[in-house]
Formats: structure tokens, C-alpha cells, sequence
């Protein structure tokens, strides 16, 4: 039985892809926010956020008052985007204002927010549908150093399996080594050493000294006498001048779930990213894996009201004509006339970054987590060419890469071309592309 016993909508049929040629006026990118633990990644965010007037600064002076009773008044701007994800997970009202911005160019999302507790999985979630990724390192002594051995490096070739390819490495904290030029060059040649081991090529990687804590160019440059040796952009300058990913915009409908909420104008609200396709009001969607059809009743793109949306934007679909239970985060919103199939089995070219072997592993695809196990190990392949140079290996060293066959214990929808994380007690294990 469906729960509404409303008519169903109709389509209006617009040209969404000639609509969106005409309104285009802003560029939408995304990003996710990446570096070793307290390099400083909320604190940063928190400040662009302050600076960029998205919060006021009434909100962060609460917030100092709160964190100074547990003597941590540094953290309130830190929590600045604690605060909006907690907001947000009460489902009441939707506003995803908070996790963005706008430049005169463009509408830019922060995809995830750093600080969470489940860290990895929630980047993954993020890179995936990132354009860039902003790698924060702590510039202060000795932090650098520990922060390169620890997460730095596996944030940085996670976010390179996952398909990003720009990146925009903010050196924070650079106040706490009086502004030393030194420093920063020290860092960009080994950061960007490392990077391009990673597989980035160096004119997709740019480097900003930055003071999150004071916003210092950030936002606006630092008025610090001792950082004048620094002439070029900002961060925000730097990410306005980036370009984001080309947009499928023709290809069939793809959008995939990060939230689902029940709110006054729909039990079935959803949140996510489209990135394939379009879609607009009262047009019929399949979800997948469950494989019920539902009605899309309102669009909100940026927190506006829509008649339709596009690839790359983040938007809110309230549906009509499906039960809650048929709709979890995760899943694929697509086209009921070209739907993304369903499969517990896939072959994918692996990255791999630890052994591998027949073995247990959580698979992570965006939001998706499952449980499932390498089956097989096909071949080793060439780095750069593809070329197979082993056939059935037992075993795959770190580093190499590899076609390999995994089992899940569910169906999930599945296509050629997406991107997974196998990861195995807590660890990445690899990542790649799925054939
Ligand atoms: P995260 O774990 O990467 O999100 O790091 P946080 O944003 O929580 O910051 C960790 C600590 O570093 C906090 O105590 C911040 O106040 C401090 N911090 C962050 N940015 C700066 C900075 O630019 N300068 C200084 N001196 N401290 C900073």
C-alpha cells in the first residue's frame, strides 16, 4: 500500500538542460576538507564561515562562552560546524545554508564535516563527490612532521582513489612560526614531493599560508607585517580559480542519498548530490537497491525553491508515493527508465594499500557501506599501462595494482566507473575503480 493517495504528479516536461543554460550564473562546486587530526581543519572552516558573514559573529561569541566554561575558548569556531551538522541532524528544518558559500563566481559546498568521529568513512563519503579537496597541515614544529607520517598521507591518497584531482594545500597555523618563509617552503617541497608521488600532477597543486585561527588570507590577506613576503591569492582565491569537474549533465539521472529526513512536506525527504543527469518536478524516480518508484513533489536547490536541478548541484527532494523504509542513505536515486543496476558481485582495478588476499572487507561506495569479502585476485596490472603482468597472485603487496573480484552480502546498485574504498579493521586497504 503507498502511503499517499494523492494523485500522481506530472512531469513538466521542461527542458531542464535549456533552462539551466539560461539561469547559469554561478559555477556550483564542492569540496571536502582533509589533513592529520588538529591540523586545524574546523577551526579553519569556522573562520571562512565568520569572515564570509555565513555565521555572525553573535553565534561564535555564544559559542566562546560555551567553550570557555570547559576552558577550551579556542574551540568555538571549531564548532562552528559541529553546531550546524547538529542542527541539521534534527531534521526539523532543512538548512544546509551553513555548509556553504558563495563567491561572485561561485556557489561552493563543504562536503563534510571535519572533526567527525568517523572520520574516514565520512571523507570517503565526501571525496567522492568532491571537485577539490582543501589538505590542511600544521605548519607548527613538529606537527608537521608526525602529521605526514599519520594522516596526511592516507587522506591524501584516499582523496586520489576517489577521483580528485585539485588540490589546495592550506599551511596553517603558520603564526605560531612568526611567519616564516623558510617554514613554508620547507613544507611545499616535501608536501608537493609526496603529492606528485600520489599521483597529482603539480599544476593541479597550490600551496597558501594561512593563520585559520586568525583568518589570515583566507578570506582577506594577513595584515601580519611578518607574512608580507606572501603576494599571491587567498584561499578563497585560490579555490574561485579552480575549475570545478566537468558535469554529466546528459547522462542518465544518478543522484545519490547522504540524508534522509521527515519533514512538514514530505516523510520522505532526501538530501544528497546529483551527479549525473537531471531532473525536475513530478518527474518519477526508481530507487535503488530497493527498487521502488517515487515522485519527486518539491526541489529545494541552495536552500531556494526549484522547478528542477542539475549534475553537480546538492539539493532536497521531498518525495511523494514511497514509505520511508524503501529509502536509506546510500542508496541511488535514477532514472526508471535507465536505472542503475543492482549486483552483490564486481570487478574493480584496486590500488592497493596494504596485502591483499581472500579477505574480509568493509566496501565503501560514497555514503554506502557493506560487507563483503575479496573472492579473488584476477591479475596484477601495470601501473601505467593496465597491462596484466601476473595471472591469479596469491597475494597483492602494497602498492601495486590489481584486478579483483569482491562478494558483497547484499545486493547494491552498482556501474561501471564508480569508486570504492575496501577497507579492513578500521584500515584502507584499497581503493578504486569499479570495471
Ligand atoms: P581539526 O582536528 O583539524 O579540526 O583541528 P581543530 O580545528 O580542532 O584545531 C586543533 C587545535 O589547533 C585547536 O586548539 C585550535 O585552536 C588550534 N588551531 C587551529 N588553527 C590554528 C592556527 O591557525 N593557529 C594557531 N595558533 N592555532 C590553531
Amino acid at each position: 500500500m503507498k502511503i499517499d493517495d494523492a494523485p500522481l504528479p506530472k512531469s513538466r516536461n521542461l527542458d531542464v538542460l535549456s533552462e539551466f543554460e539560461k539561469s547559469k550564473n554561478k559555477n556550483n562546486a564542492s569540496f571536502v576538507v582533509v589533513g592529520h587530526v588538529d591540523a586545524g581543519k574546523s577551526t579553519m572552516m569556522g573562520r571562512l564561515l565568520l569572515d564570509l558573514k555565513v555565521v555572525d559573529q553573535r553565534t561564535v561569541d555564544k559559542l566562546r562562552r560555551e567553550a570557555e566554561i570547559i576552558g577550551k575558548s579556542s574551540f568555538a569556531l571549531a564548532w562552528v560546524l559541529d553546531q550546524q551538522s547538529e542542527e541539521r541532524s534534527r531534521g526539523v528544518t532543512i538548512d544546509i545554508a551553513t555548509n556553504r558559500f558563495e563567491t561572485d563566481r561561485t556557489v561552493f559546498t563543504i562536503l563534510d564535516a571535519p572533526g567527525h568521529k568517523d572520520f574516514i568513512p565520512n571523507m570517503i563519503a565526501g571525496a567522492s563527490q568532491a571537485d577539490f579537496a582543501v589538505l590542511v597541515i600544521d605548519a607548527s614544529i613538529g606537527a608537521f612532521e608526525s602529521g605526514l607520517k599519520g594522516q596526511t598521507r592516507e587522506h591524501s591518497l584516499l582523496i586520489r582513489s576517489m577521483g580528485v584531482s585539485r588540490v589546495i594545500v592550506a599551511v596553517n597555523k603558520l603564526d605560531t612560526v612568526s611567519w616564516s618563509e623558510e617554514r613554508f617552503n620547507e613544507i611545499k617541497d616535501q608536501v608537493s614531493g609526496f603529492l606528485s608521488a600520489t599521483g597529482f600532477q603539480q599544476k593541479n597543486v597550490s600551496f597558501v599560508p594561512v593563520s585559520g585561527l586568525h583568518g589570515d588570507n583566507l578570506v582577506r590577506r594577513s595584515s601580519d607585517a611578518a607574512a608580507s613576503w606572501y603576494t599571491g591569492p587567498t584561499l578563497v582565491e585560490e579555490l574561485d580559480s579552480s575549475e570545478p569537474n566537468a558535469r554529466a549533465l546528459e547522462k542518465p539521472l544518478r543522484m545519490t542519498v547522504s540524508e534522509v529526513y521527515r519533514t512538514m512536506q514530505s516523510p520522505v525527504t532526501v538530501f544528497g548530490r546529483i551527479d549525473a543527469g537531471s531532473l525536475q518536478m513530478g518527474d518519477a524516480l526508481l530507487v535503488q537497491p530497493s527498487g521502488e518508484k517515487a515522485y519527486v513533489k518539491s526541489i529545494q536547490v541552495d536552500d531556494e525553491p526549484a522547478d528542477w536541478a542539475v549534475a553537480g548541484q546538492n539539493v532536497v527532494l521531498h518525495l511523494s508515493h514511497i514509505e520511508p523504509i524503501h529509502v536509506r542513505v546510500g542508496d541511488i536515486i535514477c532514472d526508471p527508465a535507465k536505472p542503475i543496476p543492482r549486483a552483490d558481485t564486481f570487478i574493480m582495478k584496486a590500488l592497493a594499500f596494504d596485502f591483499l588476499m581472500p579477505m574480509q572487507v568493509d566496501v565503501h561506495r560514497g555514503r554506502l557501506h557493506a560487507a563483503g569479502r575479496i573472492e579473488a585476485i584476477s591479475a596484477v596490472l601495470d601501473k601505467v599501462t593496465g597491462a596484466v603482468t601476473k595471472k591469479k597472485p596469491k597475494i597483492v603487496k602494497p602498492a601495486m595494482v590489481a584486478r579483483i573480484v569482491v562478494k558483497l552480502e547484499a545486493q547494491v546498485p552498482l556501474e561501471a566507473g564508480q569508486r570504492v574504498v575496501l577497507r579492513s579493521g578500521g584500515q584502507t586497504v584499497a581503493a578504486g575503480l569499479l570495471e
